[in-house]
């Protein structure tokens, strides 16, 4: 069904749970994954998003990652990640959870106070040794940055495949409380996060989609075939 603001049915009682995809930083100027025929810039997943690929070679990994660090300063927040933390401004953290997939740090620069980073950023490197050793990091990694805590290797602070994502209990504890659920230029098919929609369709929540590829996409309640950065200014979501 395409968008019907008095269908979605928003309430005082409403509770809103948004998840986002490489998708919306697309505006940005950053590429998406699968739209780039499966390689994240030229670079097979495997080698640069695995635990493998990083024991295989990890100064490959580490480039790729600074690469992908320092092209963040060439690029700004669009209309939908402004769009997005307007949105959540309006409604609190509470009532308006959002979790990205992306890795970039656009919500967090356009202004939204709560993000679930699920897959990590780029801005963050931490030790090999000690998972909870995690600092900011701005700069260019080397196999010679050290832990600054227990002086160990540190690696991206990058959920890889095979690897768990963040906070999943949290998540699932949203996902099953929310009312509205919305799912914006994620391609579907990363799990976890591509079953979210299911699982809170199963606590009942209405389903809104928008993606500029509706073919792509699995059915939703509401389904907005546009780029996020036109859709979402236009939306009347809360
Ligand atoms: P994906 O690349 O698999 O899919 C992107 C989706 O966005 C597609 O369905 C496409 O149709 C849609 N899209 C393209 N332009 C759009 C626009 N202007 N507005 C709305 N939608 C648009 O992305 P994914 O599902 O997020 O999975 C890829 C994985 O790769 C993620 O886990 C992420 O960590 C990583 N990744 C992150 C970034 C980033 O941080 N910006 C960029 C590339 C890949």
């Amino acid at each position: 069904m395409n968008w019907n603001e008095q269908e979605w049915h928003w309430t005082n009682e409403s509770r809103m749970v948004i998840l986002t995809g490489a998708g919306v930083s697309a505006e940005s100027g950053i590429a998406t994954f699968r739209d780039s025929g499966g390689l994240w810039e030229n670079h097979r997943v495997q080698d640069v998003a695995t635990p493998e690929g990083f024991i295989q070679d990890p100064n490959l990994v580490i480039e790729f990652y600074n690469q992908r660090r320092a092209e963040l300063a060439g690029v700004n927040p669009n209309p939908a990640h402004l769009s997005l933390a307007a949105l959540q401004k309006k409604l609190g953290e509470e009532r308006c959870f959002l979790i990205t997939q992306n890795i970039d740090d656009l919500h967090q620069r356009a202004g939204s106070s709560q993000v679930l980073a699920m897959h990590g950023e780029l801005k963050k490197i931490r030790c090999l040794n000690n998972k909870n050793h995690v600092i900011d990091f701005e700069g260019k990694q080397t196999r010679d940055t050290l832990c600054p805590e227990c002086s160990s290797l540190m690696r991206p602070h990058i959920v890889w495949f095979g690897e768990t994502p963040f906070e999943m209990d949290l998540i699932f504890e949203r996902l099953r409380n929310c009312t509205h659920f919305i799912y914006i230029g994620t391609s579907s098919v990363v799990y976890p996060a591509a079953g979210f929609r299911d699982i809170a369709r199963s606590s009942g929540a209405k389903i809104l989609c928008i993606n500029p590829d509706g073919s792509g996409v699995p059915s939703s309640d509401f389904l907005i075939v546009e780029k996020a950065g036109e859709a979402l200014p236009a939306l009347k979501l809360a």
